[in-house]
């Protein structure tokens, strides 16, 4: 049965934003990157404990799409936080720019775990 509870998220506007995500890291890292994938888990990749939700920016709601590259597949790995991690996420970078947090290697980590569960989960159904 398909999870339908998060009715902030449109698949159309993920689709769209993964694609020009997709193409923006061909263009930069060009053929490293061989297929793009969406988490769409409903808890946060970074905490594992909240249920993903959108942040609110400057007044406007916003969802925090963020991607990362799995090197080993050459997947570009979308995924969205919960509110608490993606506002912890912008001040860290805010504070120590280009700075690898170890709320990156959590969400890396899960991130990886989850991907290997659907690459199973398409082998043997
Ligand atoms: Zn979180």
């Amino acid at each position: 049965m398909q999870s339908n509870s998060n009715q902030t998220r449109n698949s159309d506007d993920i689709n769209e934003l993964m694609e020009t995500f997709f193409k923006q890291a061909k263009t930069q890292f060009g053929s490293a990157i061989k297929s793009f994938w969406f988490y769409d888990g409903d808890l946060c990749p970074a905490c594992s404990l909240n249920e993903i939700d959108t942040l609110k920016i400057k007044g406007k709601e916003a969802m925090s799409l963020n991607a990362f590259i799995h090197r080993e597949s050459g997947t570009l790995i979308g995924y969205f936080l919960c509110a608490s991690c993606a506002k912890r996420i912008f001040t860290d970078a805010q504070k120590h720019p280009y700075t690898q947090t170890a709320l990156h290697t959590a969400i890396e980590k899960n991130l990886t775990a989850a991907y290997h569960d659907y690459l199973k989960k398409m082998k043997y159904g």
